[in-house]
């Protein structure tokens, strides 16, 4: 596959996001930017433009591009904005908010795809500050709260504590919620100290969220 194939495959990608009902311009411009065939491997790079979720290592996937985007709206990212994603995976929605301007901390259960993405995310944003870290991340990562957004890219039981109390007042946490095959994404917003706002959205399906406030499992 050419570069030439991708970057015309790439602008087509931002075409159907368009046409899908993403409005928000700077989504659609870091879209239109990262390298989405980076993020997956083999066979799979040349459809890496397809608005189709995608399996990537250890039985996981990278998330369809309308729902990367649609998350990445409703967080309503802003340039300096301090972003916690639950759920590296491959790299590409930490990477999205990167080319956004975000400074970036993300959470892999999974070794082998912390070690994978971060070194992606490495070689394609060399000065940007994206921090990754191994483990479980449904009881965020307090050192660097609170975060003016949270994303959570795997499917909850319940809205974890922890990440409620890391949100900064005013700040967006986007979290399907429902059970291991299907959920509804939630918008929560932070309203003050103690009171949040839970918007229920639309049906989705994401692989399970896995850990202390999360599913059991291996
Ligand atoms: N955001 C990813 C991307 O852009 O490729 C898609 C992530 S995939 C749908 C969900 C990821 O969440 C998987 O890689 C899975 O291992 C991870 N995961 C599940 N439970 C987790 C937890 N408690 N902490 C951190 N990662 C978790």
């Amino acid at each position: 596959m050419s570069r030439h194939f991708f970057t015309e495959a790439r602008a087509g990608l931002v075409h159907i996001l368009r046409e899908r009902g993403i409005i928000d311009e700077a989504v659609l411009q870091a879209f239109g930017v990262v390298p989405r065939e980076h993020f997956v491997s083999g066979p799979f790079k040349q459809r890496a433009y397809e608005d189709i979720a995608l399996p990537i290592d250890k039985h996981q996937t990278i998330s369809q591009p309308f729902t990367v985007a649609r998350m990445t709206e409703l967080l309503e990212v802003k340039p300096n904005h301090t972003i916690l994603e639950i759920g590296t995976g491959s790299g590409y929605q930490a990477a999205i908010l990167a080319e956004m301007g975000a400074s970036v901390y993300t959470i892999e259960r999974h070794f082998e795809l912390y070690t994978a993405s971060r070194s992606i995310l490495k070689e394609l944003f060399p000065a940007t500050a994206i921090q990754c870290r191994f483990g479980d991340g449904t009881i965020g990562w307090s050192e660097y709260a609170p975060y003016d957004g949270i994303v959570v890219t795997a499917g909850a039981p319940e809205i974890p504590d922890a990440l409620l109390k890391q949100l900064k007042i005013g700040g967006h946490l986007i979290i399907p919620v429902g059970n291991e095959k299907s959920q509804i994404m939630h918008c929560i917003v932070r309203e003050d100290e103690s009171n949040y706002a839970d918007y229920p959205l639309e049906d989705v399906s994401f692989v399970p969220l896995i850990g202390k406030q999360g599913w059991s499992g291996s």
